[in-house]
């Protein structure tokens, strides 16, 4: 089975390497895909999106590396980007003006009710979202986490992309601490989010950094989802996420094996005009 990878950074935006070092690594790897992902600017000062300058840049060396390499790998130009409402752009704008292959829809600021600022969830700290949680949302977890799924789901009505990226990301630095997601009503959250994911057949993303970085023991989604998402027939791609060439192949065999115990005999693909199914081997 041929290895693909739909989800990469690179030093445009948060990324460790040039684009070209994920290449080499990935054909180092067998890999017969590569898609860029880079973070989406994002209209305030920050250290982990590309320049707004910087966009048609990245955009030429992806498609410029696509034709290098053609003989070798298949490459896509993609952008992960943040749905923030009343704050980012459509994706649609940013697929027009880029000529994107495909858009990775991802929730890491979290609009406060209020408006009184953005729960950063993701990075490598959780002090971060501990103090986030305090000072936006009183420490009501509940409040929290239902903004966190009701950003994604409107982000998923919005329609306008077609890969959900580290679905259940919120998870990562709660560590057991505020909320189980055993609870009632965080299934009820999971449940609602997934039915929308399923009526505009999108793919989730099976993506692995939250392990091989430390940060939690599970897998985006969490793999008791992996079932769920087989029953409901909601595809999946292997994603890791990678912001250094050595991301690319981290927990790859775990990830693939939680992907295949949970029932699926297929992964989702991009191979240059739709998303196509390949078979598990
Ligand atoms: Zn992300
Ligand atoms: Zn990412």
């Amino acid at each position: 089975m041929d290895k693909t990878n739909f989800h990469t950074h690179s030093l445009y935006c948060d990324g460790k390497a040039p684009l070209e070092a994920f290449v080499r690594t990935a054909l180092n790897h067998h890999f017969s895909v590569l898609g860029f992902s880079s973070h989406a600017p994002v209209p305030f000062s920050n250290g982990f999106a590309v320049a707004e300058d910087q966009l048609p840049v990245y955009c030429r060396e992806v498609r410029a590396l696509q034709e290098k390499y053609a003989e070798q790998i298949q490459i896509f130009l993609g952008l992960e980007a943040d749905y923030i409402p009343g704050v980012t752009r459509s994706f649609s704008a940013l697929r027009e003006s880029c000529g994107l292959d495909y858009i990775i829809g991802s929730v890491h600021l979290v609009v406060n009710p209020d408006k009184k600022g953005l729960w950063f969830i993701d990075g490598p700290r959780v002090s971060t979202y501990d103090n986030g949680l305090k000072m936006l949302f009183d420490n009501d977890i509940r409040a929290a986490v239902g903004a966190y799924y009701a950003q994604i789901q409107q982000m998923i009505r919005a329609g306008e992309f077609e890969i959900i990226g580290h679905l259940d990301k919120i998870v990562m630095h709660n560590k057991h601490r505020f909320f189980s997601t055993d609870a009632p009503w965080y299934f009820t959250l999971m449940t609602e989010t997934l039915e929308q994911i399923k009526q505009q057949n999108l793919i989730v993303e099976v993506n692995p950094r939250g392990r091989y970085k430390g940060r939690c023991s599970n897998l985006f989604p969490e793999e008791k989802w992996l079932p769920v998402l087989r029953e409901m027939k909601i595809p999946v791609m292997l994603n890791s996420d990678a912001h250094h060439p050595d991301d690319l192949i981290k927990e790859y065999d775990y990830s693939l094996a939680a992907i295949r115990a949970a029932g699926f005999s297929h992964l989702h693909i991009y191979d240059g005009a739709d998303f196509i199914e390949q078979e598990i081997s």
